[in-house]
């Protein structure tokens, strides 16, 4: 089962509630940070790295020599990340979405696949929890070629078994939306602030379409008002867990503690959660069985 933590802004406590699922969660577990362009989850689960790689993305290289300059690269890119004016053709890295179209269609074979970094790819284990994290390049504009590189890695160490929780990017752009897309259940965690209600909406509105088992989890429960707890009501989206608005969980935080570690009290608000994840997961897994 692959699920993943997303909210729809930043600074929910969506890391520390993935941190803490992974923590207690009763079976062999990977603890992914899909939030390669800010990933913290290591901060929480302080795993030892045992590998890591340079990831690259194909970016299009062009022999002039055989190059005749008739356009059929340019015509074909949907970025303008390559253009001919007449006998000069340019390329422009940074912009190629690494589709592959302008080599299909050159006419004189010109054009050779070339590197692009995009950043880093790293596993380990944090205790019995498997680690897998991808860091975006400094100065790298687009998220997704990178996370759909670390899925790949995600989906070959999954072939062992394995459960998967994944810190997803905040926000409903296409890197959140990319990052949940293959979940069996997606949480959205959020806060029962003005600010937490308006962008939760935003994510409901952006993930229902994928058709996947959500949930929330309300976190710093006792803040605002319970337009939150409204909204779900209407929409019939189950909250799954109520983590309180608590001096002690704030201090935790910032010293990168895991908040189902500080009490038997937390750990059960996790266990119980796991437990209802399962649940929600239920029908959507047996209509794929249905299905196979
Ligand atoms: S399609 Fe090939 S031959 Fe035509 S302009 Fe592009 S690189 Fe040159
Ligand atoms: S690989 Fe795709 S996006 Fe990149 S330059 Fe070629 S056509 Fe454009």
């Amino acid at each position: 089962m692959i699920v993943s933590v997303a909210s729809g802004k930043g600074g929910t406590g969506k890391t520390t509630v993935a941190a803490s699922l992974a923590t207690i969660w009763d079976g062999p577990v990977l603890g992914v940070d899909l939030d390669v362009e800010e990933p913290n989850l290591h901060l929480f689960l302080q795993p030892a790295i045992a590998g890591s790689e340079t990831a690259y993305m194909t970016v299009p290289v062009v022999d002039e020599a055989k190059c005749t300059y008739c356009g059929a690269c340019a015509d074909i890119c949907q970025f303008a990340a390559i253009n001919v004016m007449g006998q000069v053709i340019l390329t422009f890295p940074e912009m190629c979405h690494g589709c592959g179209g302008c080599m299909a269609v050159c006419p004189e074979k010109a054009i050779s696949p070339g590197q692009r970094e995009l950043g880093e790819i790293s596993w380990g284990q944090a205790g019995k929890v498997g680690f897998l994290a991808g860091r975006l390049r400094v100065g790298e504009a687009m998220s997704p070629p990178l996370m759909r590189l670390v899925k790949a890695r995600l989906d070959q160490m999954l072939a062992n078994g394995e459960d998967a929780i994944i810190d997803a990017p905040p926000g409903v752009s296409c890197p959140a939306v990319n990052a949940v897309m293959d979940s069996d259940v997606i949480l959205l965690v959020t806060e029962p602030t003005p600010f937490g209600v308006y962008d939760f909406q935003l994510a409901w509105e952006a993930f229902t379409p994928l058709g996947k088992p959500m949930g929330a989890v309300v976190n710093r429960a006792g803040l605002g008002n319970d337009a939150i707890y409204r909204f779900c009501q209407e929409k019939g989206l189950p909250i799954l867990a109520e983590i309180p608005y608590d001096r002690a969980i704030a201090e935790a935080y910032s010293r990168g503690r895991i908040i189902a570690d500080l009490s038997p009290e937390f750990r059960e608000t996790f266990v119980t959660l796991r437990d209802k994840i399962r649940d929600l997961a239920k029908p959507s897994r047996s209509q794929e069985a249905a299905h196979a």
